[in-house]
């Protein structure tokens, strides 16, 4: 586990240094629960933080979005949240919504939103929760 760790990281850490902020990969592990996190920002809505936590009931996901250069032309996103086994397969998805939708703007504070969802089973170590802003609406989801 160590190892793909290691690569998974510098793997991250090449892609951030390679993107703009307008649109972004970002890796990073937690490893108390032995889960990946990833997060694909996109339509000027940067996921700043994915915090995973072990609940009674499963695994709570949750974290802040806030808005970049772009974000004012198409005010309505929301977060596809899915947890990908290691060997590539989605195990769980969830559309969820942050709130307050949209992201408020403020010249002074570097305002954000706040999401959060739950999943009833607990990933096997290894798996990757991702977070991908999906831009459109929630009601307008297929997956
Ligand atoms: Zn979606």
């Amino acid at each position: 586990m160590k190892t793909t760790n290691i690569l998974g990281t510098s793997f991250g850490l090449v892609l951030i240094a390679a993107s703009i902020a307008m649109t972004g990969c970002a890796s990073t592990q937690s490893s108390a629960l032995g889960l990946h996190t990833k997060a694909h920002s996109a339509g000027g809505v940067q996921v700043q933080a994915v915090q995973l936590a072990k609940t009674s009931d499963g695994l709570l996901v949750s974290g802040s979005v806030g808005r970049l250069v772009g974000y004012g032309n198409s005010p309505y996103h929301h977060l596809d949240v899915e947890i990908v086994a290691a060997s590539g397969a989605v195990l769980a998805h969830k559309a969820t919504s942050f709130s307050p939708n949209p992201i408020r703007h403020s010249p002074r504070v570097r305002s954000h939103s706040k999401y959060a969802v739950k999943f009833p089973e607990l990933p096997p170590t290894g798996s990757v929760v991702r977070v991908t802003v999906h831009p459109t609406l929630l009601s307008a989801c297929q997956n």
